[in-house]
């Protein structure tokens, strides 16, 4: 490295510092006044502030310029125009003007939405978010815009987050004014997203007809060694892929994107990076771009880096823990228990209204996660379970039976009771709890939620949560508005009581892997959504619809048209999955399957020929074993290309997705268990791709 981090860090962004210094005082105050607030940006601001940006930009080595925003495909799109602009002396200027930066006109029609463009507007525009700031990636300066129709449908993943931060923002200043904070203005949610992938070899990758058009292998059969010895899990980390991690944090640092941690995990190849949080929309931005560098970096050294939830069976697969929390303008964490009686009355209303929100839209979250990669994950003895529930710990556990109960908290180590006027317990969390097969787990001053899968936008679960939240605060506002303000302490605790009674079935402290708890969460009545095509029916329910539609953050087409974008993702991905499999198999396993048995007749017949005594015993056990398999592997190639077929032309979509997933999904499992079996039988040099064993332990 030859700049030092914080030479290095934030360099090709046009950030606050970059602005303060290139902008007249009055633009940047009023560029501030419309992040801040989030209102709209006059032109002659927008038109100083282009300038600004890009003679900086230039002077980055910029030719060109981007609307970068984040379609439905999970992914961020750009389209690249050149500053460049002609004059009437045949001479060219780079010119770039504040409409241009303000809004653009992408040629969206391949995006998809869902049908809302046919019901709205042919095309679509995109309008800078300026709370994200702009930045350099090769010659292109990147400005990160929402995405949406001329009617004003969004037809992205930005939009509909910048409201739901809106919503919770606007209802958690009001509970705060009935507190008392009169100062807050604006509550942000904020977001660190630790990211696990693979780093696997590149040729190796190349040669995986499975891992290039999944992400995943379609089968494989198991390594001697897998993860069982925990020995990779924060090992010492391989000097190839130390080379990538120190190159994949320059180049985040260089776009102000706080990278952290970095570690092994548990499985073999398994890695994860943790940025420092950030507020949502911009935490989401810079999640995507990890994924994308990362991409590219692997590339740059040799490597494949696998972002897929379930690459390899039989080791662990990779999530996104998403720890999540509110914020004040005024600095103060919300979620954090304070010292003061009155900070943990604050506290354990905002405790209490997310353990209402999941508890109440604990379907949503489901969906929010739904892909069919993460239905791999999910359930498995490795991530949290498909039921949706949270972990508290012992001690904020013992603070909701205290207010339940209205009985002291005494002498429960850290917990203090306190005697003031109100039965309110007064408490310093310790936070050293931890729970790893909690879904949703408080960690001291945050939440993790765990289930989001690696591969996925962190927009949908955010939208999710802060819409959530809000919609609970609204409740309680409207409650505890209409009281005087000498009974509000009395009025405070009774609703505590009342949410956390008719909520408290979403806690459970115990280990969510166990078949016990899963029986536990049915009597409970929580839902177990086991499937994408089983949960994504409640996208669109009345009660979720309410909700959307009271915090403006989905109108109905809009709900709808994701829920469509949802199901056909799915179908699309578990439909080339089979096709895949069944070329694979054709094309790469079977003639290996044949060239071994040949080979190995020809030795029986051979060995006879030479000497008539000697035994072929072992020759003919694989070959019968051998041909068998083949037989199996031929039919499941003939099922798996009718399945696909069938479930092409099943008109319904969920129809379609419940077919893919109960018919064509168990198919496949059948098929890999036959492939795996043979691939165990045949020398590596006659498989035309690496094993799992190459894969997983490369050099
Ligand atoms: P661990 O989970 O190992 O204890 P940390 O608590 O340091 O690690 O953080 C895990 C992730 O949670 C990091 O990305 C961190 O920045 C993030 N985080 C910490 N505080 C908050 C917060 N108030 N809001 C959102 N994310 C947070
Ligand atoms: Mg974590």
């Amino acid at each position: 490295m030859s700049k030092s981090i914080p030479e290095l860090y934030g360099s090709l962004v046009f950030n606050d510092a970059a602005m303060r210094t290139r902008l007249p005082k009055d633009i940047y105050k009023a560029l501030k006044k419309t992040i801040v607030n989030g209102t709209h940006l006059e032109l002659d601001v927008a038109n100083a502030v282009a300038v600004a940006m890009k003679e900086w930009a230039i002077e980055h080595g910029a030719t060109h310029f981007t609307h970068w925003f984040q379609p439905m495909t999970g992914i961020t799109a750009e389209k690249h125009d050149s500053f460049l602009s002609p004059t009437d002396s045949g001479e060219a200027i780079m010119d770039f003007s504040g409409k241009e930066l303000v809004k653009g006109e992408p040629d969206a029609s391949s995006f998809p939405s869902g049908g809302l463009r046919a019901t709205f507007e042919a095309r679509g525009y995109t309008a800078w978010d300026p709370s994200s700031y702009a930045f350099m990636k090769g010659h292109t300066l990147c400005i990160p815009t929402a995405f949406c129709s001329y009617s004003g449908e969004a037809l992205d993943k930005k939009t509909p987050l910048l409201r739901s931060m809106e919503a919770v923002s606007r209802e958690a200043t009001r509970l705060l004014h009935i507190l008392g904070d009169t100062e807050v203005r604006r509550v942000s949610a904020t977001v660190g997203a630790e990211q696990e992938y693979f780093l696997i070899d590149k040729e190796m990758f190349n040669q995986r007809r499975d891992l290039r058009f999944c992400g995943r292998t379609l089968f494989g059969a198991a390594a001697p060694k897998g993860q069982e010895m925990d020995d990779h899990y924060f090992g010492s980390i391989r000097p190839r892929v130390e080379a990538f991690m120190e190159e994949l944090n320059e180049e985040l640092w260089k776009l102000g994107i706080p990278a952290k941690t970095e570690h092994n995990e548990v499985a073999p190849a398994q890695h994860e990076l943790a940025p420092i949080f950030e507020t949502v929309n911009v935490a989401v931005d810079h999640n995507q771009l990890v994924m994308e560098i990362m991409k590219k970096t692997a590339d740059r050294h040799g490597l494949a880096c696998l972002l897929h939830e379930k690459p390899f069976e039989g080791i662990n697969g990779s999530g996104k823990h998403n720890n999540w929390s509110l914020s004040t303008d005024t600095g103060v964490n919300l979620l954090n228990p304070g010292k003061a009686p009155a900070e943990n009355t604050r506290f354990l209303l905002f405790l209490t209204a997310v353990i209402q929100a999941v508890d109440e839209y604990a379907d949503l979250l489901r969906v929010s996660i739904a892909t069919a990669g993460n239905d791999h994950r999910l359930g498995a003895n490795e991530a949290p379970p498909a039921v949706v529930s949270m972990f508290l710990g012992d001690e904020l556990e013992a603070v909701v039976e205290s207010i339940l109960n209205g009985t002291d908290l005494a002498g429960a180590g850290a917990i203090q009771m306190d005697i003031g006027p109100k039965v309110l317990p007064h408490f310093v969390k310790d936070n050293t709890d931890r729970n790893r097969t909690s879904p949703f787990a408080f960690t001291g001053n945050k939440f993790e939620f765990r289930m989001p899968g690696s591969s996925v936008s962190l927009s949908g679960p955010n939208i999710i949560l802060n819409t959530a939240v809000a919609e609970i605060l609204s409740r309680f506002n409207e409650t505890l508005s209409a009281v005087p303000e000498g009974a509000l302490a009395d009025a405070i605790h009774a609703l505590l009581k009342e949410t956390l009674k008719a909520h408290k079935r979403i806690i459970f402290n115990g280990n969510g892997y166990t078949d016990e708890w899963l029986a536990e969460a049915e009597r409970r009545g929580l839902p177990n959504l086991k499937s994408t095509p089983e949960a994504l029916p409640h996208y669109i329910s009345d009660k979720n619809l309410a909700m959307f539609l009271k915090h403006s953050v989905f109108t109905k087409e809009e709900l709808f048209s994701r829920y469509e974008i949802k199901l056909e993702a799915y179908c699309k991905t578990l439909h080339i999955e089979a096709k895949t499999m069944a070329e694979m198999l054709q094309k790469d396993l079977l003639p290996s399957v044949f060239a071994y048995l040949k080979e190995l007749t020809q030795t029986a017949l051979q060995k006879k020929e030479l000497l008539p005594s000697l035994t072929t015993k072992a020759e003919e056990t694989l070959i019968e074993r051998l041909s068998g398999l083949a037989d199996d592997i031929s039919g499941h190639i003939d099922r798996l290309h009718t399945l696909a077929q069938t479930a092409e032309e099943t008109g319904e979509p969920l129809d379609a997705g419940s077919f893919y997933h109960s018919v064509v999904l168990p198919e496949m499992e059948a098929a890999r268990l036959a492939a795996n079996e043979a691939e165990a039988l045949i020398p590596d040099d006659f498989l035309p791709y690496p094993t799992y064993d190459s894969l997983l332990f490369y050099a």
